[in-house]
């Protein structure tokens, strides 16, 4: 079989990868914060695009929370321990990740529910169109057309004088494409629509400046790169030249301008602070606080150097070792057009990705065919790419993915 013959051949490919890996993870600028996470030896956490790691300071502040700000404090931790002003606080923390100013960003409910009032927000500034540009369907507000579109690029095409609002990732869940932010938002100017971004797979990886490229809203997840916890709520940034006139609908009560006089006429808060529905999940949102403290000291060049680095290297190794298994590249070969996970094309793909997490290496499938890895710069080595594709192209030749417990 060919596949005995080229043995050899690859295991010299993994002794060098392992050589080149170590001299890579020696020189990282970035390796230090690997001491900020809580990692179990022997797993690797390629899937922190759907939770990311925990970060120690967590667990020290959910406990100052349930020990002294929660059972000592009760309600007037609202004001004493600055519960009220946390969804602005942890925003703030957020801004300077997406290229946002202070006071720009909230957070708080889901990222489907944030989605839902910035699109709401975006249709009721343009009342007179009646069409929503889509990335895949969704059946969000009734009344509206959307109209989807397929392939990424074509956005520009699609636009016309019916479109309110043209909503899409920046990093594709599934291949990691990037969207051309600035041409996108560009044409919708040009057309008179605005711009919804979702930033889930961009934020705390890919660099994106919502500011600089003249974006009308952004929401984004924050339990991914972010590693916020699960469930961690998702934040909303709306551009300073829109906020005073835009309303969402979930107007509650902690977005109101005068919260406490409980008034009739629904007047809503100065700035970003609208965006806030009920009261905020302060256990959540705590332990998302404390798991952004150490973006302060990230160097964001750094980081994003890092993502393009760290997939080129996987792609590579992947190609060079497992492609002769059929093993296909799904995320885009350019690095500037990628985000911060690797996407590759096997039809058994599911359970090789079973047969990985038995042995520690988790990472996810998509359907129909796509198993997906995830690079998150701040704790992920070359060393650990190197074990996870050494693991992959183990699984592939002996073929235990086949086996009966990685079926069903
Ligand atoms: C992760 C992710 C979400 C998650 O939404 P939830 O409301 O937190 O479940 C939504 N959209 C995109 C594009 C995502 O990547």
């Amino acid at each position: 079989m060919s596949d005995v013959a080229a043995r050899p051949a690859r295991t010299d490919v993994f002794v060098s990868a392992r050589a080149e890996a170590a001299r890579r993870d020696a020189a990282d600028p970035l390796a230090k914060f690997r001491d900020a996470f809580v990692l179990q030896a022997g797993t690797i956490n390629l899937d922190g695009n759907s939770l990311g790691s925990m970060p120690r300071a967590v667990a020290a502040r959910l406990e100052r929370v349930l020990g002294s700000e929660w059972s000592q404090g009760l309600i007037r931790s609202w004001g004493g321990a600055g519960w009220f002003n946390l969804p602005e606080t942890v925003g703030d923390r957020i801004a300077p990740l997406i290229g946002a100013a202070a006071g720009e960003v909230v957070v708080g409910d889901s990222t489907s529910v944030s989605l839902f009032k910035c699109i709401a927000a975006a249709l009721a500034l343009r009342p007179e169109r009646r069409v929503l540009l889509l990335q895949g369907i969704a059946d969000m507000v009734p009344g509206v057309s959307l109209r989807a579109v397929k392939s990424t690029g074509s956005f520009a095409e699609a636009i016309d004088e019916s479109v309110a609002a043209i909503v899409l990732s920046h990093v594709h869940y599934r291949t990691a494409q990037v969207e051309d932010m600035a041409a996108v938002n560009r044409a919708a100017r040009a057309a008179g629509a605005l711009t919804v971004w979702d930033l889930s797979h961009t934020t705390g990886a890919v660099p994106v400046d919502v500011k600089g490229t003249g974006c009308d809203f952004a929401i984004g997840c924050t339990y991914k790169y972010l590693n916020g916890g699960p469930g961690a709520p998702a934040y909303c940034w709306v551009s300073p030249e829109l906020i005073e006139r835009t309303r969402q609908p979930l107007s509650g009560w902690m977005g109101h301008k005068t919260p406490f006089e409980f008034s009739f006429d629904y007047q809503p808060a100065a700035a970003i602070r609208r965006f806030v529905c009920g009261t905020p999940q302060i256990l959540s949102l705590a332990a998302l606080d404390a798991a952004l403290e150490l973006w302060a000291e990230v160097d964001l060049a750094q980081l994003h150097r890092k993502s393009r680095d760290t997939t080129e290297f996987f792609i590579e190794l992947v190609e060079r070792t497992c492609a002769p298994f059929g093993v296909t590249v799904q995320s885009p070969r350019d690095a500037r057009r990628r985000g911060s996970h690797v996407a590759f094309g096997y039809a058994n793909g599911l359970q090789v990705m079973r047969a990985l997490a038995a042995q520690g290496i988790i990472g996810d499938f998509r359907t129909p065919d796509t198993m997906r890895f995830a690079v998150a710069p701040l704790y992920i080595g070359y060393a650990d790419i190197v074990r996870a594709v050494a693991a992959l192209h183990d699984i592939l030749q002996t073929r235990i993915w086949d086996r009966a417990e990685f079926r069903g």
